[in-house]
């Protein structure tokens, strides 16, 4: 009984461990809520192990994602070697029949010496979870409690495993889901962003497009733009040869109106009815075979206007470049103003050419030399007196300066007188000097020359016409005497000045004889009549009347020559004639001489020689005024005007001493002389000519160096 009541209390203990022990079992699943296969099955066989004191405890799960991890091991601590999974799974399986799952089986040695008993549990109906093998070597193993315990741990683990499972496959459908969505996403995005793509693509061909479009209207009106305000005319014909584009131009040029002409044949519009048939077989030619002589050329022909005119016109056809049918466009100017532009310059060009063949024939056929030199001196070309003058050719001048045939004594004058001409300083001068002839001779010549301004096509040139004087020094003798002509008239001028002395001189011993003819016939009336004293005073009356006799004489002598009658004369020839005559006498004193003589001068009324003795006068004092002059040109001015009264007036402006202060006053006084061999009389002489012919003669002192003195004559008209 006692040990019926122990039995009974033992087994109540038990009952009661494993109710504790299934309490705690139930209690485990709610730690697997979500958990991994092998981490339930980790927990569950480290809570089998503790409460049944097994030996090892191995699981084999199925369906597990990792077969590598399919297996797990528990091992007492009791025991001395620690198998692993795997290893502890192939000893199972070589050593345990397919069918022990039935029932337990009892096997020796294994791993640990002894027996050892071993439970195995299916996971799922049919083992479909796995398998759980629990190994006791406890004899009494498995008592009933801990088979019970084994089976609802096992029941557990498979609700829990397929609940385990089903999480994993919800969510790997989840993740599954996910992935599809994720990759449908991303399918989605992909062909969202081709869609953009194309729509970009899409858009930007459409604003090209509508760039092109934009750009192409623009080019068009830009085209219609430039055939409008093209200044050329701009025709366009078609394949039949009909116009199809007409512009303002063409309008404006031909008179035809655009809407008039578009459509109508070009031949029948603007080709004049001579060149149609012509225009015809030209452009069937082009049709039938492409070759053309018109095309891509320009052509000057003429062209038919609204009103019937026909022009010229240049005029440029082009076939345009494109499919279908050919089309031209013809470029076509109003040449009228260039072509009579051309017929001008022709015309001028003839001119030219006469102008230069007669310039060429005076050069050539001139009487006196011409050459024409650079302005170095070198002579560019010589005309053929000028050359028989040298002796030299036309080529041989253009090797030769014009200093290399001047004798060295006129070098410095020449070349002084040319950079005058050349600094503008004077417009022309003259200069006789002499030229070595190529046979070493010598030739005298009197040379004038100018500087010649250039023109666009001709630089500046010196031209200096050269006339062979030698012929003229000949005359010069004969000149001489004229010269002494004017010098005696200018003595019997002197001496009509000199009248008042003269007469003097004669009153003297005439009253001398009037009072020694009394005296006489006093003493030879007294009574006794005084002989001897009248005797002595008719002997003075003799002396006296020859004395006034001898001043007769003198007198008589000096007015030999008569003087010439008034006369009607050029003043400007007068004093050109003395000019001439006195040129010698002014390069010996180096002197140059410029006359500006007037055009409009009247003519005047007077006794010519004496004119000309006057203006002699005034040229020789002015070169006397200038003989000491060194540190300036020595320049003597030769000017005839109309006066304001309507007289002819001349002046001879020198650069000389001027006027005397001290003589000033008396300057037109007889005997009052500045000059050692002087003797005072010219200008007094030239005044009283002057006043002869109611005239006048003064003096002025220059604003410069020099005097003028000028004399007025009265024209003509007014004497
Ligand atoms: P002569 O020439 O014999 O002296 P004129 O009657 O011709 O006699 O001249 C009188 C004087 O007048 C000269 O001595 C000179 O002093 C002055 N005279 C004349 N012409 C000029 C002149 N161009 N410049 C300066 N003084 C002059």
């Amino acid at each position: 009984m006692a040990a019926q009541s122990e039995g009974s209390a033992e087994e109540i203990k038990g009952l009661r461990r494993c109710i504790n022990d299934l309490v705690s079992m139930l209690a485990l699943p709610a730690a697997w809520m979500g958990g991994e296969p092998l981490r339930i099955m980790g927990n569950l066989l480290d809570a089998l192990l503790s409460m049944l004191s097994l030996d090892f405890l191995y699981v084999r799960l199925k369906n597990t994602a990792d077969a590598a991890t399919g297996e797990m091991v528990r091992i007492s601590p009791t025991w001395a070697v620690k198998p692993g999974p795997q290893e502890m799974g192939e000893r199972l399986r070589t050593s345990v029949d397919d069918d022990f799952q039935e029932s337990p089986l009892l096997l020796s040695n294994f791993f640990v010496e002894g027996d050892i008993t071993l439970v195995p549990l299916r996971l799922g109906l049919h083992d479909d979870l796995g398998i759980i093998i629990a190994g006791s070597r406890r004899s009494d193993f498995p008592q009933q409690t801990e088979r019970l315990l084994l089976n609802v741990a096992a029941n557990e683990a498979a609700v829990w495993l397929r609940e385990a499972s089903l999480l994993s496959e919800e969510r790997r459908v989840s993740s599954e889901l996910d992935r599809r969505v994720a990759q449908r996403t991303a399918d989605l995005a992909a062909i969202n962003d081709e869609l953009q793509r194309e729509i970009a693509e899409r858009k930007s061909a459409e604003e090209k497009f509508l760039r092109e479009e934009t750009e192409l209207k623009r080019s068009q009106a830009h085209k219609a733009a430039i055939l409008d305000s093209s200044l050329d005319c701009i025709v366009a014909m078609d394949h039949q040869g009909c116009i199809t584009e007409f512009n303002p131009a063409a309008e404006r040029v031909f008179g035809y109106k655009r809407e008039n002409v578009l459509g109508k044949p070009l031949a029948h519009v603007l080709i004049p009815p001579s060149l149609r048939q012509q225009h015809h077989l030209g452009f069937a030619h082009h049709l039938a075979t492409g070759e053309s002589r018109v095309l891509g050329k320009r052509l000057e022909m003429t062209a038919l206007c609204a009103d019937g005119r026909e022009i010229p016109v240049e005029i440029a056809i082009a076939r345009i470049q494109q499919d279908g049918p050919p089309s031209f466009t013809g470029y076509l100017r109003d040449i009228t103003a260039r072509k009579q532009n051309e017929d001008a310059l022709l015309e001028a060009h003839t001119r030219l050419a006469q102008s230069e063949e007669r310039w060429r024939s005076v050069f050539e056929s001139s009487a006196i030399g011409v050459a024409l030199a650079d302005l170095e001196g070198r002579f560019i070309a010589t005309n053929p007196v000028f050359q028989k003058m040298l002796g030299y050719t036309e080529q041989e001048f253009e090797q030769l300066h014009f200093l290399d045939i001047t004798v060295e004594e006129d070098r410095d004058l020449n070349s002084a007188l040319v950079a005058d001409l050349l600094d503008g300083k004077r417009r022309e001068f003259e200069i006789e000097k002499q030229y070595r002839r190529k046979n070493g001779s010598l030739v005298s010549v009197r040379n004038s020359v100018s500087v010649v301004s250039g023109s666009d096509r001709v630089p500046r040139f010196l031209l200096a016409l050269s006339e062979d004087v030698t012929r003229r020094h000949l005359a010069e003798a004969a000149l001489d005497k004229a010269r002494s002509e004017l010098a005696h008239v200018a003595r019997v001028t002197a001496l009509s000045a000199l009248t008042a002395s003269i007469a003097h001189e004669v009153n003297q011993p005439l009253s001398g004889i009037v009072t020694n003819a009394s005296t006489c016939l006093r003493m030879l009336d007294a009574d006794p009549p005084n002989v001897e004293g009248a005797r002595e005073t008719a002997r003075r009356t003799i002396r006296d009347g020859n004395r006034a006799s001898d001043v007769i004489t003198r007198l008589r002598a000096l007015f030999g020559k008569k003087s010439t009658p008034f006369e009607l004369f050029d003043l400007n020839e007068a004093a050109q004639e003395v000019i001439a005559l006195s040129v010698s006498e002014l390069q010996r004193n180096r002197v140059t001489l410029q006359s500006n003589l007037a055009t409009d001068l009247p003519s005047v009324l007077g006794d010519r020689i004496q004119v000309q003795q006057v203006i002699l006068n005034l040229i020789r004092n002015g070169l006397d005024a200038m003989s000491t002059v060194e540190d300036r040109q020595r320049e003597l001015l030769v000017m005839t005007e109309r006066d304001e009264g309507g007289g002819a007036r001349l002046s001879v402006t020198d650069s000389g001493v001027g006027i005397d202060p001290q003589i000033e006053e008396k300057l037109f006084e007889p005997f009052h002389t500045t000059k050692g061999d002087g003797m005072g009389i010219g200008l007094s002489v030239s005044r009283s000519i002057m006043e002869s012919h109611q005239g006048r003669l003064w003096a002025a002192r220059n604003e410069g160096p020099g005097a003028t003195f000028s004399f007025v004559l009265p024209s003509s008209t007014n004497t």
